[in-house]
């Protein structure tokens, strides 16, 4: 079977690396040549995913097509005579997230309280309040955190909405993948930890450090939040939410591909996320979910500029239970997500400690030369 994908970065690239080995075979469709899927065996069509001739011209080799990304051309994906999955209409909910903000609220999931307009915010919410972009957004890129009259100033202008603020104690990822006879198979809960700096994930912790009550609702909402996705909803979705100090669970926003927060996975689960998402897509069978063992992803992000250069690799290597994945991006820009490590271990504080001194030694920083 020959599956297409539009984008052949890193998650692409993973892709293919767990699923060679079920003989399937990629076609990526990517500006940049020699993309990161086409260093490990994906053929290339160089092109954008934002062109209807370059999806067309993909999808006359391929029998089923999916992304790695959600900023593509929903509208040539809808004429094509091949199956894409996740559905282009689900895609064009989830690209906007005052869309999917609308369908969580329909159908009861919980989320924080939103408006269309700053005005409709100003009445209805406290300072501070959080203002998105509806499209484009990634890694905090388009949200605004709007304290007082004074950052109205520095406010997006239109096609924006406006949160509630809501008091974060943890952010969590649920991972919830489906087959095309609706069976569904959710992943544990896992902890996203951030950089106060860049806005960045920058650490996985699996399982979350929350009660079993919490963890089973959390799920739940997960699997609930797919389902109202529709049929359509094949492959795997990543749901962020938020547990808000008053133990409320909070859906933040769903990813329609496999995620980062889902990277723990590839080394710590029965079944990784991007063989589960190819299994779905492909019509076979879904894998066991199951954690083996605790697990802490940290992500590589790049260093300054120029032509990439990894430092301490054999240092993090002697670290027992580290697996190291490196994307085999060539440039390096500020912050750009060059590699992950995850770190495995019988015990989770351990994993931890592991993981703060993998930060501090491998690093992917940019040279001139
Ligand atoms: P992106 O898609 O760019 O990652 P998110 O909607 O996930 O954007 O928001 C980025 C971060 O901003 C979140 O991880 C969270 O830390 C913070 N944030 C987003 N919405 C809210 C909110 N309503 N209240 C408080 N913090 C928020």
């Amino acid at each position: 079977m020959k599956i297409g994908i539009l984008g052949g970065g890193q998650l692409a690239r993973m892709m293919v690396q767990q699923c060679k080995m079920l003989n399937f075979d990629f076609v990526v469709l990517d500006p940049e040549s020699h993309c990161p899927a086409n260093q490990v065996g994906a053929e290339q069509i160089i092109g954008s995913y934002k062109n209807k001739e370059d999806i067309e011209k993909i999808s006359k080799c391929v029998d089923v097509m999916t992304y790695d990304i959600e900023h593509i051309n929903t509208e040539k994906l809808k004429e094509l005579n091949i199956p894409v999955r996740p559905s282009p209409q689900i895609l064009d909910v989830i690209k906007d997230k005052l869309l999917q903000k609308e369908l969580l609220k329909k159908n009861n999931i919980p989320t924080s309280n939103f408006v269309n307009s700053i005005e409709e915010g100003i009445i209805n919410f406290n300072y501070p309040f959080v203002q998105k972009l509806r499209k484009g957004g990634y890694d905090g890129k388009g949200v605004i955190i709007i304290k007082n009259e004074k950052d109205l100033k520095e406010a997006f202008k239109e096609d924006y909405f406006i949160e509630e603020m809501v008091n974060i104690n943890k952010e969590l990822a649920v991972i919830v993948a489906q087959d095309i006879n609706g069976n569904m198979e959710v992943y544990p809960v896992v902890e996203m930890v951030f950089d106060e700096r860049t806005n960045m994930c920058n650490t996985v912790v699996a399982p979350a450090q929350i009660n079993n009550d919490l963890m089973e609702k959390a799920k739940e909402i997960g699997l609930k939040t797919i389902k109202a996705l529709g049929n359509g909803a094949v492959g795997i979705f990543a749901i962020e939410m938020f547990l808000t100090n008053d133990n409320e669970i909070l859906v933040n926003e769903i990813a329609p591909r496999p995620h980062n927060s889902a990277h723990f996975t590839l080394d710590g689960c029965i079944t990784s996320q991007f063989e589960q998402h190819i299994r779905a897509i492909a019509g076979f069978p879904l894998g066991s979910p199951e954690l083996i063992m605790p697990t802490v992803m940290v992500n590589i992000i790049g260093e300054g500029n120029g032509n990439s250069k990894v430092l301490g690799l054999k240092e993090v290597l002697k670290i027992e239970g580290v697996k190291v994945h490196l994307y085999g991006k060539k440039y390096v820009k500020p912050a750009r997500k060059m590699g992950h490590v995850n770190i495995i271990d019988k015990d989770i504080n351990s994993a931890i400690n592991k993981a703060e001194i993998v930060k501090k030694t491998l690093k992917v920083i940019g040279c001139q030369k």
